[in-house]
């Protein structure tokens, strides 16, 4: 099985329409470097989806990905769920059949606001955090994320190799730490660069970076990042700063690792 990232910007995206700084000018002239809204599909027999961002139908012809088998949400904030309105057309007109999603209460009831009943369109169940759902070959247990109420991130096992997902995240709960201590993958908000303007929501790539080496991952991906705010810092910039990190790397859009299986 693959974890395939299908984007990793934060809210923003790089680059950005109304932006001229160093980051969206190395963006602008090197599609490899530019960012998406993010989101991950894990693609084996079944492929699942981990949020919509406003590109997805892009993002999953770019990737090659034309099935979906089930969709999971970590929370209702507009860079993961724009894309919603694509799966409900994919649901009602292609499959003709209910799309299965998972996601908390809160997020369901924060979605209904904007996009109205889903349940129409999506056979959902709702999680709660530390709830695991077994499939064929692979488990999703929900992780709890310190960010807008309800918000979730995933770790996934497949046979021998365990990834966790966390795009929007602030500081761990200790919960949370214990249950990712050693993971083989740990995938973490990186939305900040120096200066943390939400520190209770978000986390910085200098704190990412500690946040992977306490708990003793094997390989930490940094993802969700803004690149701008206080201190834009270019993708060249910030290969070299983690350069001195054997384990630490950045995600980028298109990026598949393996994840067992
Ligand atoms: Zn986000
Ligand atoms: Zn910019």
């Amino acid at each position: 099985m693959e974890l395939v990232f299908l984007g990793t910007g934060a809210g923003n995206g790089v680059p950005v329409f109304y932006c001229g700084c160093p980051v969206c000018e190395e963006a602008q002239g090197d599609a490899r470097l530019r960012r998406t809204r993010s989101a991950v599909a894990v693609v084996g027999d079944a492929t699942y989806l981990i949020d919509a961002p406003p590109e997805l139908s892009v993002q999953l012809m770019r990737e090659g990905i034309c099935r979906i088998d089930g969709l999971f949400l970590t929370h209702a904030h507009h860079d993961h769920c724009a894309g919603l309105g694509d799966l409900e057309i994919y649901a009602r007109y292609h499959l003709k059949a209910k799309l299965p999603a998972v996601m908390t209460k809160e997020t369901l009831e924060e979605l209904e606001k904007s996009h109205g009943s889903l349940k129409d369109w999506l056979q959902v169940t709702l999680v709660a955090p530390g709830v695991t759902l077994k499939y064929p070959g692979i488990e999703f247990t929900a992780l709890p994320a310190s960010h807008a109420p309800g918000t979730l991130g995933y770790l996934i096992n497949t046979a021998g190799v365990s990834t966790a997902y966390l795009p929007d995240n602030g500081p761990l709960t200790p919960w949370c730490a214990a249950r990712l201590r050693g993971v083989d993958n740990l995938v973490l908000d990186a939305t900040f660069h120096g200066e943390n303007w939400y520190p209770q929501q978000h986390l910085a790539v200098h704190e990412a970076i500690r946040i992977g080496r306490e708990l003793a991952v094997k390989r930490l991906y940094l993802t969700h990042m803004s690149m701008h705010y206080s201190e834009p810092v270019t993708s060249a910039a910030l290969e070299q700063e983690i350069a001195a990190y054997d384990s630490v790397h950045l995600a980028y859009d298109g990026l598949r690792l393996g994840i067992g299986g």
